[in-house]
């Protein structure tokens, strides 16, 4: 049986990230993660799994000393956000209106993770288990015993990092309240027709969304890009059993002008779902990321949340270690909860209210949307205030 003062279960994005953050303190940690991170080479295709990472995201990243390593495999920059139903109602989002160079990139889940890793392996005080899956998880005396298929390992902290389905949340007996959007979002990674651009736009629709999001690099065709179509779940079905050549029809049919030709390369599906955990903490245990809160990943937001609870939690005991107080102690890692809980409810709650505002079917509420999106745009006393306080909030600044 091995002694640690915290292991994280889930060597996600998230739990990657806060392995590190945690070891920067000078804590023993030990990772666990049931699959080996693939290595990277330049000729591989762009993976579907991508995410909007904010500025704030990118700091924590460069803070923990992965953030060059993705940049010099590959990211997207983005400069520009368009948001519109009605072609008229269409709204910009620009960097410079935050006097910031870009408003975030687009970078693949996979090579955030294996970036992270890469640092994982430099630091002497994390253990990886790797491929290890959790079995059983008990506490008693201030101390949890975590049983993996092969080991038997002891914390003072548990961090669960396993993602929407966590087993150390079901583990520790912690519920949670959520429900399903009954849409599946749709990920279709294309060649483009225009080449590299900075721009990522999103067009509502009552059926759902569509999205487009630049990839990085030179295809035949132009440039590359990762297009989301939301829609119902028998929609989607059918959707993934076409083709790749009828899937280009439809969305050739359903996009907006502005995504030009293209040629699909490949796709997936995920169900939408809201879940969030009733608390963050039982004990000595703790959630992060999507193990605490599952959220419609229509603005973005997902991982971004997860990378403040990794900072939150690095802040609380850091903070604690400084005052001379135990780090471990329950209530000071009753703290994380309390810098974390409110805003994850927010940022949940607003993407709620947005989905349901833009899928009404209602004619009436089709326009007052759009003269609100106009409104932000076109009014300059909302144009300077909400529309740039929204934006700088959604980079994480
Ligand atoms: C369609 C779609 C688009 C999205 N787009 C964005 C976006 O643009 N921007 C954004 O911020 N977010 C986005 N998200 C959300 C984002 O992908 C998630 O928030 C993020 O992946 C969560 O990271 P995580 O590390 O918490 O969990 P995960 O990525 O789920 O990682 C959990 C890890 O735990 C491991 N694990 C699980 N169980 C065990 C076990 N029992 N033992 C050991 N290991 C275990 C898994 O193998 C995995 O590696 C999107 C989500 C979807 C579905």
């Amino acid at each position: 049986m091995e002694h640690f003062d915290c292991v994280v279960v889930g060597g996600g994005m998230v739990g990657a990230a806060s392995a590190l953050t945690l070891a920067q303190l000078g804590l023993q940690v030990a990772l666990v993660e049931k699959f080996t991170p693939k290595d990277f080479s330049t000729e591989q295709a762009l993976d579907l799994r991508v995410s909007a990472i904010s500025l704030a995201s990118q700091n924590l990243l460069s803070q923990v000393g992965a953030w060059q390593q993705v940049q010099q495999w590959r990211t997207c920059p983005y400069k520009r956000l368009g948001v519109w139903e009605h072609e008229s109602a269409y709204t910009e989002f620009n960097a410079d209106d935050i006097e910031q160079s870009h408003l975030g990139h687009i970078v693949e889940n996979r090579l955030i993770q294996l970036a992270l890793w890469q640092q994982i392996t430099g630091m002497s005080n994390i253990r990886t288990f790797c491929p290890e899956t959790l079995i059983a998880l008990e506490q008693d005396n201030n101390k949890a015993t975590l049983t993996l298929s092969n080991n038997t390992l002891t914390a003072k902290l548990v961090i669960g990092a396993d993602g929407a389905q966590s087993k150390v949340r079901e583990m520790s007996a912690i519920g949670m309240t959520g429900w399903d959007y009954q849409q599946s979002a749709m990920l279709i990674n294309v060649e483009t027709s225009m080449s590299q651009q900075d721009i990522t736009w999103q067009q509502f629709s009552p059926t759902g969304p569509v999205a487009f999001l630049p990839l990085p690099g030179k295809s035949p065709l132009g440039g590359y890009a990762s297009l989301v179509l939301y829609h119902q779940r028998d929609e989607i079905t059918r959707l993934a059993s076409l083709s790749n050549s009828q899937l280009q029809q439809e969305i050739l049919k359903s996009f907006p002008k502005q995504l030009g030709d293209i040629k699909v390369l490949g796709k997936g599906d995920f169900p939408l779902t809201r879940r969030h955990a009733n608390t963050y903490q039982n004990k000595q245990v703790l959630l992060l990321g999507d193990a605490a809160h599952t959220i419609n990943p229509m603005a973005g937001q997902g991982v971004n949340l997860g990378f403040k609870d990794v900072l939150a939690l690095q802040h609380v005991i850091a903070a604690a270690i400084g005052n001379g107080e135990v780090w471990h102690d329950e209530s000071v890692l009753a703290r994380y909860e309390q810098m974390r809980r409110k805003e994850n409810l927010l940022m949940m709650s607003t993407m709620d209210a947005l989905y349901a505002s833009f899928s009404h079917p209602s004619p009436l509420i089709k326009v007052a949307r759009n003269i609100a999106l106009l409104a932000v745009n076109k009014v300059p006393f909302l144009n300077s205030t909400i529309k740039n306080k929204a934006l700088a909030y959604a980079c994480g600044l």
